[in-house]
């Protein structure tokens, strides 16, 4: 029997095949049948780990697609870049405005170089 673990080393090392998360269902792309039963006995915790955005928390200030907001740059109501709105893109974990302190977990962040 294939463990969970064994199933997504197998997977990672296919490149057509994929595994995403969408509106709390697991959707699947190119898997070979034998290993869609072990996905689905261990769904929760695939979905937990597709869902949870990657890296730690960070802060838009930090970004390079950031775009500082008036009066105050460094506190006011920013955008981001990314987004047609200049919200957060999803998924984020954190606040949903883009104010440049605010801690978030955010896939698409890029640290800005510092300057001395
Ligand atoms: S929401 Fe993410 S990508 Fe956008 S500015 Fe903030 S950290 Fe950067």
């Amino acid at each position: 029997m294939t463990t969970i673990l064994e199933a997504l080393r197998e997977i990672a090392a296919m490149p057509e095949a994929a595994i995403w998360a969408e509106g709390g269902k697991l959707q699947l792309r190119g898997i070979p049948r034998r290993l869609v039963p072990v996905l689905a006995k261990h769904k929760a915790e695939v979905l937990a780990l597709l869902e949870e955005p990657k890296g730690a928390w960070v802060r838009c200030g930090d970004c390079v697609h950031f775009q500082p907001g008036e009066p105050l740059p460094a506190q006011s109501l920013g955008r981001c870049k990314l987004t047609s709105t200049g919200l957060p893109p999803a998924p984020v974990k954190g606040y949903r405005a883009c104010f440049p302190m605010a801690p978030r977990q955010c896939n698409d962040y890029e640290i800005k170089e510092r300057t001395p």
